[in-house]
């Protein structure tokens, strides 16, 4: 019954809004119910996965944190590599760093530099696209060392915040709100 009643779901349905979240005025989506249907979850990762420009990327690189969770499946179902950008004070090693603008309030990016230096060009992995203020950031830690950035794969794009705009590769979105 339980197995029925997953599978009639739709991934549309499993994407919570939570008004005022974190703080007034942000309509905060939350992607985390898709993890508990493993169907659904799969068959994300498989559309995630299919993107052109994926095929011609040496390595994806995720972003911190929800960005982690859709990356790394998607690494394993297209074997690719995959590296990672984190929030400030998670990384150990020699990092690259860059300041950005959230659409509520202001942080940093970093990447190991050990990491970027293995490969040429990379797609980008995150869970939404908002302002673009987030790939952006990891998008110019990459192209200033003269790394090729290929495209965007992501869940949702708010569409209204045209972060789209702000982006200089392929947006690859499989929800647009
Ligand atoms: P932005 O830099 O404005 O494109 O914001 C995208 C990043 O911030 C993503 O990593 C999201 O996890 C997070 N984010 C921004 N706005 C929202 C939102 N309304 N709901 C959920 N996550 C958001």
């Amino acid at each position: 019954m339980l197995s029925r009643l997953r599978s009639m779901k739709k991934l549309e349905d499993l994407i919570f809004t939570y008004k005022d979240f974190p703080k007034k005025g942000i309509d905060f989506k939350d992607v985390l119910e898709i993890l508990q249907y493993p169907d659904i979850f799969q068959d994300l990762i498989s559309k995630m996965s299919s993107s052109n420009f994926l095929k011609n990327a040496e390595a994806i690189v995720s972003i911190d944190a929800r960005g982690f969770i859709f990356g790394s499946a998607v690494a394993l179902e297209s074997s690719k590599p995959m590296i990672v950008a984190r929030k400030p004070g998670k990384l150990p090693g020699h990092l690259l760093t860059r300041e950005y603008d959230l659409e509520y309030g202001k942080n940093s990016l970093s990447i190991q530099s050990n990491a970027m230096k293995k490969f040429n060009s990379f797609v980008i992995v995150d869970d939404l696209l908002a302002t673009g203020g987030t790939v952006n950031c990891v998008s110019r830690l990459l192209q200033d060392r003269r790394k090729e950035v290929l495209g965007l794969i992501t869940v949702i794009e708010l569409s209204k915040l045209k972060g789209r705009s702000n982006i200089n590769f392929p947006v690859e979105s499989i929800i647009s709100l």
